[in-house]
């Protein structure tokens, strides 16, 4: 981060300061995942300072909450968090530590690339998609009423006989401005980083009014950019088997939250599974950056899972902070080990009981050695 700095005698030098970014470990795996990445991150020699701040099922005894308020507050501060995954405990207790954190801080965007590194068990070699995915309101946006409650009953009635009466119910807002703003994000991402089409995709055939209005809004916002950058339709049950029948075909995707949840996870899948899927929910005041995968609680302390998506992670990072050649760097000596396949974790393995796997801190090893020889 240079800054012009005062020097005596009234000239002005370029000092670089270090970047301000908050690591958050989160739980079950996270903690030993974001170690790893943070290692691989440092060896680049770019300069951080970190504000650790915790979160997740580990820190609710500490501070009564899964988000304690110090957590927003350092994001806000820096602009930028790098996060480990955090377990959503499954019927009672808080609804998501993760979800909460994209609404309190307006990650209104959710970027997840799908892209095939050589190495990896595929079946697909020319997959590079990037998926942005609408991150604050549809299905997530958490307004459900439970099967009796008085406010299902009355939408029921309401329903003049189309609902079940023994029905829970959640509803689906898509807004106008969230949808443009998400086609919008997609859009500018594709000019800059020189992408050749967008897709926006939704169900506009059934659900003709919510993301009937997703697909105007993002006509509407494409016309801008007619002559730089393609616009297409898909319906999101065609674009599963477009993706997997003819991945290449597709470029940067746009969608509503619940299906861009669904399509992120099946594209990670054609490039190798969750362990090599990074992402970032991005915000127009914070930028955090996670792993598509969860906390693989079963692994936790094992040293085992792949910590290839959190130092990619570490690599969208880099190129938000405007560090590129570190970026590139790191992504390299990445793809390198990956394409060796000798200092990987089981899941790169065409074994899964491979006894020569290595661990996550092992793989890590691998990574920075590359990167401190500036040998991908
Ligand atoms: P998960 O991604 O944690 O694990 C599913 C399986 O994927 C694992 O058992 C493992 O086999 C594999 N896997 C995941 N990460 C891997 C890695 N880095 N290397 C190798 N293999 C890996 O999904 P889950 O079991 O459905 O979720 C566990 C918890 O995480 C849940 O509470 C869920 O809500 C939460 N979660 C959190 C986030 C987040 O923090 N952003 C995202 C997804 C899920």
């Amino acid at each position: 981060m240079p800054v012009n700095q005062a020097r005596p005698g009234g000239q002005l030098a370029e000092v670089a300061l270090p970047h301000r970014v908050t690591l958050i470990p989160g739980d079950g795996t996270g903690p030993e995942l974001v170690a790893q990445a943070r290692r691989a991150i440092v060896a680049t020699g770019v300069e951080i300072e970190w504000e650790t701040a915790e979160a997740g099922a580990d820190v609710m005894d500490k501070y009564g909450t899964p988000l304690p308020e110090g957590v927003i507050e350092s994001i806000r501060r820096t602009g930028v968090a790098l996060k480990g995954p955090i377990t959503t405990p499954i019927g009672a207790g808080f609804r998501s530590v993760n979800v909460a954190l994209r609404q309190r801080l307006n990650l209104f965007a959710c970027l997840r690339p799908c892209k095939y590194y050589p190495g990896i068990r595929s079946p697909y070699h020319n997959v590079d998609l990037v998926i942005v995915r609408e991150n604050t309101e549809d299905l997530y946006a958490g307004v459900e009423f439970d099967v009796g409650s008085p406010e299902a009953c009355k939408i029921i009635e309401m329903s003049a006989g189309k609902i079940a009466t023994d029905s829970a119910i959640s509803i689906k807002p898509i807004s106008e401005t969230a949808s443009r703003r998400i086609v919008k994000f997609a859009f500018d991402y594709a000019v800059e980083h020189g992408r050749r089409k967008v897709t926006a995709v939704a169900k506009a055939n059934i659900m003709k009014f919510t993301d009937g209005l997703f697909f105007r809004a993002a006509r509407e916002v494409a016309s801008a950019y007619d002559g730089r950058v393609e616009y297409e339709e898909r319906l999101v049950d065609n674009m599963c088997m477009q993706l997997v029948q003819k991945p290449e075909l597709y470029d940067v995707l746009a969608l509503p939250n619940l299906y861009g949840d669904i399509v992120s996870d099946l594209a990670a899948g054609l490039v190798g599974g969750l362990g090599v899927a990074p992402g970032a929910n991005i915000g127009d005041q914070a930028v955090v950056f996670e792993a598509i995968h969860g906390s693989a609680p079963k692994y936790k302390g094992l040293n085992k899972v792949n910590p290839t998506a959190m130092i990619l992670c570490g690599v969208l990072m880099l190129r938000h902070l405007g560090e590129t050649p570190a970026a590139q760097q790191l992504e390299a000596a990445t793809a390198a080990v990956i394409a060796e396949g000798k200092h990987v974790t089981y899941d790169l393995k065409p074994d899964r009981d491979d006894p020569t796997a290595v661990g996550t801190r092992e793989m890590t090893d691998a990574i920075i050695a590359r990167v401190a020889r500036g040998d991908p």
